[in-house]
């Protein structure tokens, strides 16, 4: 196969997905997955083949109803290429935590339902496993045009064991295997992994793809200057993401909880703040590597904090160090200053041609403290560079300020993202190759 060809017909197929998703495709994918090592749904002639997709439907479901659609959307593109092209979809993911045995309140049926209405001509078979001889038997009387979608992987234990009986039983299905489900690809589990050495024809979806594609162009030569905007709860979730990004990184501008770590490892007080003591020495250890690789590291110069008998007050602090009885809830005005100008400013001085955003700012879900949120997000989606944000509470926060299709790439994966912008290699990505 010719790498060339490959490559073109990635690069249209994900701009009809980003399209598809209502996101903006700006600027060209720079990378394919065959120069990643592993090959995608479009590599393979998928006529009449029963194909096993393997896509990330966690939704959140109340009384029998998807309340939350997002992730089916997205699972969309892979599913109708693969009709499209004359494949059967056998189609699985994992719901919630069952924690390995069959609870109705987690069952797949309700998507299936709502992925039925999207497809409308294409019948959705519901089975009522996703492994045996009863399920074997009716996925091989399955034609094309016809799709079957699986009961939940983990009403089984072997799904998060990675048992290999289990994981066999998924690969009799199909005799294709396509990957779609970035969000837990960071996992070693049977559907993700176990399975997949079962097949020769096997791959990443468009979705998969287009995720790895758009962080492997955030992690190599990104466009210069490069802003990381690091926030959030803990620490101890952004280590390996900012020691990463550090090396790329010509600025990282740290707000958050986590940014109180870093204040006290500076000796500055920070009051009653979330800190997390045991990392102040993670905290030296980051501030010491942006010396030595002339990263330029940003931290709050004032705040917005409360007290714990006005929690929706919210009280203003002119200075770094927070008085005793307050916490820090949000970075102040000041902050938000420099942290935009560092954004959005003419790339000649120092602002982004590419930024990395994960972790809010503050306290967001609390309308008092999602100012300097809200700021952040609308400098990001102001700023001309390719910008990407990832993070479960990230994502939201975007959303909540109505500012997604301003910004280049928003992730699907929270920690399956976390893991591979710190450098990780994803066993679901590395089992393909
Ligand atoms: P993401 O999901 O985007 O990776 P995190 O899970 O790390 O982000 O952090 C998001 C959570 O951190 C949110 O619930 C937010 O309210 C909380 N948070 C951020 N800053 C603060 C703060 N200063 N005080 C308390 N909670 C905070
Ligand atoms: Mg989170």
């Amino acid at each position: 196969m010719n790498g060339a060809t490959l490559g073109l017909g990635t690069t249209s197929a994900m701009a009809a997905l980003a399209s598809a998703q209502g996101m903006s495709s700006s600027g060209a994918i720079s990378s394919d997955g065959m120069s990643q090592g592993f090959r995608t749904v479009e590599d393979f002639d998928l006529d009449g083949k029963r194909v096993f997709i393997r896509a990330d439907l966690n939704v959140p479901i109340e009384n029998g109803e998807v309340t939350d659609d997002t992730r089916i959307r997205a699972a969309l593109p892979t599913l109708k290429y693969v009709l499209e092209k004359g494949g059967i979809p056998i189609m699985g993911s994992h719901l919630g935590r069952p924690g390995g045995k069959v609870d109705p309140k987690f069952s797949m049926e309700p998507v299936w339902r709502l992925i039925g209405q999207h497809l409308g001509n294409t019948p959705v078979i519901i089975a009522n496993d996703c492994v045996g001889d009863e399920v074997e038997a009716r996925a091989e009387m399955l034609s094309p045009g016809q799709m079957m979608g699986l009961e939940n992987f983990r009403f089984h234990k072997g799904e998060t064991e990675n048992d290999p009986e289990f994981a066999r039983g998924l690969a009799e299905l199909a005799s294709v295997y396509i990957n779609d489900a970035f969000g837990t690809a960071h996992r070693s589990h049977a559907s993700t992994v176990g399975m997949v050495e079962h097949f020769t024809e096997r791959g990443a979806g468009l979705l998969m793809a287009r995720e790895l594609n758009e962080l492997t162009r955030l992690l190599v030569r990104p466009a210069r200057p490069f802003v990381s905007v690091i926030g959030g709860l803990k620490v101890s979730d952004k280590i390996g993401v900012i020691k990463n990004l550090m090396e790329t990184s010509d600025a990282i501008l740290i707000g958050g909880a986590m940014a109180y770590t870093f204040l006290l490892a500076r000796g500055i007080k920070v009051g009653k703040s979330k800190v997390e003591e045991f990392r102040v020495h993670d905290a030296v250890q980051i501030m010491k590597m942006a010396e030595e690789t002339g990263t330029r590291l940003y931290l709050p110069k004032d705040h917005r904090a409360g007290s714990e008998e006005t929690l929706s007050l919210a009280i203003e602090i002119d200075s770094a160090e927070i008085p005793s009885k307050l916490i820090g809830y949000d970075i102040g005005p000041k902050t938000v200053a420099e942290f935009s100008q560092v954004i959005k400013g003419s790339p000649a001085l120092g602002g982004a041609r590419t930024i990395f955003w994960n972790g809010p700012m503050g306290w967001f879900e609390n309308a008092q403290f999602s100012t300097g949120t809200n700021e952040i997000a609308a400098a990001v989606a102001e700023s001309s560079a390719y910008s990407v944000i990832g993070g479960g509470d990230s994502v939201a926060a975007v959303n909540q300020a109505g500012l997604a299709d301003r910004i280049g790439h928003i992730s699907t994966g929270g920690g399956a993202m976390l893991a591979f912008v710190g450098g990780k290699e994803l066993p679901g990505v590395q089992a393909l190759k």
